[in-house]
């Protein structure tokens, strides 16, 4: 498996998450390193190929399979600032995809690892040639990283494949009027005519693309309205999680009703701070609609 050339000095290599690969200066910038035992040998050896050597590190933002890696590629990563404490502590991680430490083996990706992060960046900062891009949402700090010469985008995990959403049933994010903006702003650049990648899924452009980003916002906003309709009855956050995967027909097993609990959180918050639900106690926290 090789690279796949998107632009001007511009590459991928595939994963789930890929990796985007940007020869600046001639030092070459890895945006999403992964995850997996064998991955930095092949991510270095790609880019001996390319006859470069690795100058810096660059994170979407701090979940673990994007990240892991970067602890064995002795280089500087650099992360948004909002991400940078979800990189560096194991635990925080954790905390932001479970809500508190988890079980063993129980998210989709574990790593107990600290990963060292060099520097913090803003968005619209310029960065050895990408510009960091506003995209949160799915985390506090998710960015993606524009190449205005080659018109790509890679966009981490503010959008999904449509195989992932139909799996899980719900695309994960932690706040849920971002997450839709974000999806806004890609669909403005998929009409601009920017390729957009994806970490986990296939690169999409022009009607593809624009049809992809709808998929997502379909599904969010169907999330919104079977929450809704089951909040009729009393129900709590873990009952929800239950019959919203039930009903997106998702893979119904602990992890991915942990995973979701997350997201339906979010969809809650704003939910209750729009006034259309309440909390009641009923042998248990539940929410209605009133
Ligand atoms: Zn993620």
């Amino acid at each position: 498996m090789g690279v796949r050339k998107l632009g001007e000095d511009l590459y991928l290599y595939p994963g789930s998450p890929s990796t985007l690969i940007k020869l600046h200066e001639g030092k070459a910038v890895l945006v999403d390193v992964g995850h997996g035992s064998g991955r930095h040998k092949d991510l270095l050896r790609e880019v001996r190929k390319l006859g470069s050597e690795v100058k810096a590190l660059l994170a979407t933002h701090g979940h673990a399979d994007h990240i892991s890696v970067a602890a064995k590629i002795d280089t500087p990563i650099f992360m948004h600032r909002f991400e940078f404490s979800i990189a560096e502590s194991p635990l925080n991680r954790e905390l932001l995809t479970f809500g508190s430490k988890a079980p063993e083996g129980f998210l989709v990706f574990q790593f107990p690892h600290e990963v060292k992060v060099h520097a913090v960046f803003e968005w619209n900062d310029e960065l050895f040639g990408l510009k960091a891009v506003k995209l949160n949402g799915h985390s506090p700090g998710m960015t993606g990283f524009m190449d205005e010469e080659s018109t790509v985008i890679y966009a981490g995990d503010s959008f999904f494949g449509e195989r992932i959403i139909q799996a899980v049933g719900v695309p994960y994010l932690v706040d849920v009027e971002l997450f839709k903006a974000s999806i806004m702003q890609l669909h403005n650049y998929a009409i601009e005519g920017f390729l957009l990648v994806p970490s986990h899924g296939k690169i999409v452009k022009g009607e593809e693309a624009e049809k992809l980003l709808e998929f997502n916002l379909q599904r969010v906003e169907e999330a919104e309205k079977k929450i809704l309709e089951l909040l009729e009855q009393p129900m709590s956050i873990s009952e929800l999680s239950y019959h919203l995967a039930k009903a997106f027909g998702a893979n119904v097993t602990p992890q991915t009703l942990a995973l979701n609990q997350v997201p339906i959180r979010a969809f809650i918050a704003e939910l209750y701070n729009r006034g259309m639900i309440e909390a009641v106690i009923e042998k248990d926290l539940k929410w209605k609609v009133k």
